[in-house]
């Protein structure tokens, strides 16, 4: 009798999503329970066709599991009653926001890294910071090349995630190319089309806040444009 071929089948979307929440987890970005996760839903998935798959509050990205995410609307909202006392993410609302403004978007990562933390601090007061002539630009979807200027948008941090929401809604149409922006004190939102592409986007940047913060120590001209 002849065995039969194994085959290791493609990982579900949130399986792959959990694997990046773990790669991030390692490198220190999501410490402390925070840092937030979505992808949107596939049509015919699990959820309402436009809405997505959002992380749930308060559990340790460490040890995290495919089951950890709980289906939302495009508001943000728990589209399952039978789980409605499920709460995801507080800031599921910037998720929203996101896959409103960005229909190539189908997955949104948050992360509270110490550099990104700083870095926002630093640049909190002019709003935001131009991101140029690094080579590691190029990680960047669509950009071939590191003389290019990228605008990061740094907005107060803030608990009331309506009005923050709407903040953010208002200014990202403002910036072309755009990946991604800051809560001050707070962390980083970037997204991609795929996983893998929303996770180089992570690196990316975690990249150039290091870069940045180093090139600061050492007396370096600003960066700030
Ligand atoms: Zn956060």
């Amino acid at each position: 009798m002849t065995a039969r071929p194994i085959h290791s089948p493609e990982p579900l979307p949130l399986e792959r999503l959990t694997e990046v929440i773990h790669f991030l987890h390692a490198n220190g970005w999501t410490p402390a329970t925070s840092s937030n996760f979505s992808c949107r839903s596939a049509a015919g998935a699990e959820g309402v066709a436009d809405g997505f798959q959002v992380s749930i509050s308060g559990l340790d990205k460490g040890t995290f599991t495919a089951n950890d995410f709980i289906p939302v609307d495009a508001d943000g909202k728990v589209s399952d009653p039978a789980r409605a006392h499920i709460r995801p993410s507080a800031e599921t609302l910037l998720h929203s926001v996101v896959y409103r403004l960005y229909p190539q978007a189908n997955v949104v990562l948050h992360c509270h890294s110490v550099n990104g933390t700083v870095l926002s601090k630093l640049y909190e007061s002019q709003g935001g910071l131009w991101l140029k002539n690094f080579e590691i630009l190029k990680g960047f979807e669509g950009i071939k090349t590191h003389d290019t200027q990228v605008w990061l948008p740094i907005f107060p941090n803030a608990q009331d995630m309506t009005v923050l929401s709407a903040q953010v809604e208002a200014e990202l149409p403002q910036h072309t190319p755009i990946y991604g922006f800051m809560l001050a004190g707070h962390g980083l939102y970037t997204w991609g089309e795929t996983t893998a592409q929303a996770k180089r986007h992570v690196e990316v940047f975690e990249f150039l806040f290091e870069a940045i913060l180093k090139l600061r120590s050492y007396g370096y001209p600003d960066y700030s444009g």
